[in-house]
C-alpha cells in the first residue's frame, strides 16, 4: 500500500496491510502475555507505564519527525507527541487512585441472607481503530486507560498517516513488559474488520459511515463499540459577548489544524447587533493566516492530509455560493508544491439546505449566521444530526443557560473546541456523534471492566419444596 506525502503530493512511503492472519497472531500474542500483565496490579502497571513515557521522551524527536511526515505539519505533531507522556502519566496516577477502592468491599444484598462481593475485571484484549486527523493522541487515547485497566491493546492506526509508529514502536521495544501486550497492526478497512473479529471490545474513533460498520462487526462478533464520530460543532455568541474577541476565538477554535478536527467549530451564529464589528474581526484576521509553506516553521496552516478532502471542502463552498452564500474570505483550495492547502474561509448568507451547514466539512470554513432571537439561534444550532460538541461566548450565568439547552455532548464556555485539550470532563457524544460511555474522565478507563458479582448464601438455601406447586 503506497502512501502519499501531504505536503509533496508523492507516494514515499509504504506499508503492508496486515491481513487477518497477522492480526490473529498479534492478537493471540498479546493475550497470551495479558493474565500476567493483569496480575502485575495498578501500582506495578503503573510502574512499566512510567517507563513507557520515559521512552516516549528519549524517542520524541524521531515520532516527531514521522508525524511531521505523516500530517505535513510540525507544531502540531509537537503538541501531540509532547502531549502522550502527559497522558500516559496522568493515567497512571488516576487509575492507581480509581482501582484503590474498587473490589474488596461487601454489601448485604436485598434479599435476605446474601451477601454481595464484586471483583472488576479487564477485558483481556482490547483494540482501537484510529483516524489521520490526530494520528499520535487519537491512537493512544483509548488504549493508554484500557492498558492501566489491565487490557492489552492492539491499536490500527490510520493507513492515511502510518509512518509514526515505527519509532513508537522503537520506544515501546523499550519496554519489555509492555511490549508484550501492546502493538500496532498497519492497514486499511481490511485490518479494521479483522481487528474487530479479533478484540473483546473495540473504540473506534473515525466518520459516522465508517463508525456504522465498525458497529454492525461488532454486533456480528457480540463485542461492545465504543463509537467517536463526527461532528458539526455550532457556536453561539450571545449579545453580551465582545465580537472583537468572540472573532478571534472563532477562527482558532475553526481553522486550528486546518480545521482536520472533529471539534472543530463549524457552524456561527452572531447577534444582529454585533455581526457587524464580529464579521470585518474575523475577515481581516482570517485574511492573516498563512500555509506552512514553503517553509514548515512559518504559518499557521497546514496541507489537507487527505487529498481528497480538498476537493470535497471546495464541493461543499461552491454548493453554498451556488445557492446565494457570499464569500468573505479564502473559498478555493490551492496547491503548493504538490501539498493542497486553504486559507480560512468565511461565508455568510448560509441556509440550512447547504451541504457546508448540514454535512461535516473538515476544513477551514467558517459559514457565519446572523440571528435576531437566542431561541432562533439554539434552534438552529440543534437543527444537525450531529452533538458531538458546541461551544457559547457571552456572560457566563447566560451562556450556561444556553449551553444547557444544546444537543452536545461537550459544551466549551467561552471558549472553542475545549475537548482538544481538556480530558477530564465526563461527556457521552449525542446523535450521529458517538455511541457508549465516555473516553473523557473516569469513565474513560473504568469502561473497560466486566464485573463479576460474588453472590454468597450466609442463611439456609431454599429447599425445592419452596418451588413446589401449591394445589389451586
Ligand atoms: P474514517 O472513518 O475514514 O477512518 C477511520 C479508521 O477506520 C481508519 O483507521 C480506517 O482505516 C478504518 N476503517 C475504514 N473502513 C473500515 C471498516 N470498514 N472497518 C473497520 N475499520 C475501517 O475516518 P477518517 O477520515 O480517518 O477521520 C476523519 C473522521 O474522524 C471525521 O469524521 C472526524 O469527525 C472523525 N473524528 C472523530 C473524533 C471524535 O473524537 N469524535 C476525533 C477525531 C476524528
Amino acid at each position: 500500500m503506497k502512501i502519499r506525502n501531504p505536503r509533496t503530493g508523492e507516494l514515499d512511503h509504504e506499508i503492508t496491510p496486515a491481513g487477518p492472519a497477522e492480526v490473529g497472531a498479534v492478537a493471540a500474542r498479546l493475550r497470551a502475555a495479558q493474565p500476567a500483565w493483569a496480575a502485575l496490579g495498578p501500582a506495578g502497571r503503573a510502574a512499566v507505564l512510567e517507563r513507557f513515557a520515559q521512552a516516549v521522551e528519549r524517542h520524541a524527536e524521531a515520532i516527531i519527525a514521522a508525524l511531521t511526515i505523516d500530517t505535513g505539519r510540525h507544531a502540531v505533531s509537537r503538541i501531540e507527541v509532547e502531549g502522550l507522556p502527559r497522558t500516559i502519566r496522568r493515567w497512571a496516577a488516576r487509575g492507581q487512585q480509581l482501582m484503590a477502592g474498587l473490589d474488596g468491599g461487601e454489601t448485604p444484598s436485598a434479599v435476605p441472607g446474601i451477601l454481595l462481593k464484586g471483583r472488576h475485571i479487564a477485558y483481556p484484549l482490547f483494540g482501537a481503530i484510529a483516524p489521520w486527523n490526530f494520528p499520535v493522541v487519537l491512537s493512544h487515547i483509548d488504549a493508554i486507560p484500557a492498558l492501566m485497566a489491565g487490557c492489552a491493546a492492539l491499536v490500527k492506526p490510520s493507513e492515511v498517516t502510518p509512518r509514526f509508529v515505527v519509532p513508537m514502536q522503537a520506544a515501546i521495544a523499550e519496554v519489555p513488559e509492555l511490549a508484550a501486550v501492546f502493538a500496532y497492526v498497519l492497514g486499511g478497512a481490511e485490518t479494521g474488520q479483522a481487528l474487530i473479529g479479533a478484540v473483546d471490545y473495540v473504540c473506534f474513533t473515525g466518520s459516522t459511515a465508517t463508525g456504522r460498520k465498525v458497529a454492525e462487526a461488532a454486533a456480528r462478533a457480540l463485542i461492545p463499540a465504543n463509537l467517536e464520530l463526527g461532528g458539526k460543532d455550532p457556536m453561539i455568541i450571545l449579545p453580551g459577548a465582545d465580537p472583537v474577541a468572540a472573532a478571534r476565538l472563532a477562527l482558532r477554535a475553526s481553522v486550528v489544524a486546518t480545521g482536520q478536527a472533529c471539534q472543530s467549530i463549524e457552524r456561527v451564529y452572531v447577534p444582529r447587533a454585533l455581526a457587524e464589528a464580529f464579521l470585518a474581526e474575523l475577515t481581516a484576521r482570517a485574511a492573516e493566516v498563512r500555509p506552512n509553506w514553503p517553509d514548515i516553521n512559518v504559518g499557521e496552516l497546514g496541507p489537507f492530509i487527505l487529498a481528497a478532502q480538498a476537493e470535497k471542502v471546495a464541493a461543499q463552498i461552491d454548493d453554498a455560493l451556488a445557492r446565494g452564500a457570499r464569500l468573505l474570505a479564502g473559498g478555493k483550495p490551492e496547491q503548493l508544491g504538490g501539498g493542497w492547502y486553504m486559507r480560512p474561509t468565511v461565508l455568510v448568507d448560509v441556509t440550512a439546505d447547504m451541504a457546508v451547514m448540514a454535512e461535516e466539512t473538515f476544513g477551514p470554513v467558517i459559514p457565519v449566521t446572523v440571528y435576531d432571537d437566542v431561541d432562533d439561534a439554539i434552534a438552529m444550532a440543534n437543527a444537525s444530526v450531529y452533538g458531538l460538541s458546541a461551544a457559547v461566548v457571552g456572560p457566563q450565568r447566560e451562556a450556561e443557560a444556553v449551553a444547557a439547552r444544546l444537543e452536545a455532548g461537550a459544551i466549551s464556555i467561552n471558549d472553542g473546541a475545549l475537548t482538544s485539550m481538556v480530558w477530564d470532563a465526563t461527556n457521552s457524544s449525542q446523535k450521529l456523534s458517538g455511541l457508549g460511555p465516555s473516553r473523557m474522565g473516569d469513565e474513560g478507563l473504568l469502561r473497560f471492566f466486566r464485573k463479576q458479582a460474588l453472590i454468597i448464601q450466609t442463611g439456609q438455601p431454599l429447599p425445592l419444596a419452596a418451588y413446589a406447586e401449591r394445589g389451586a
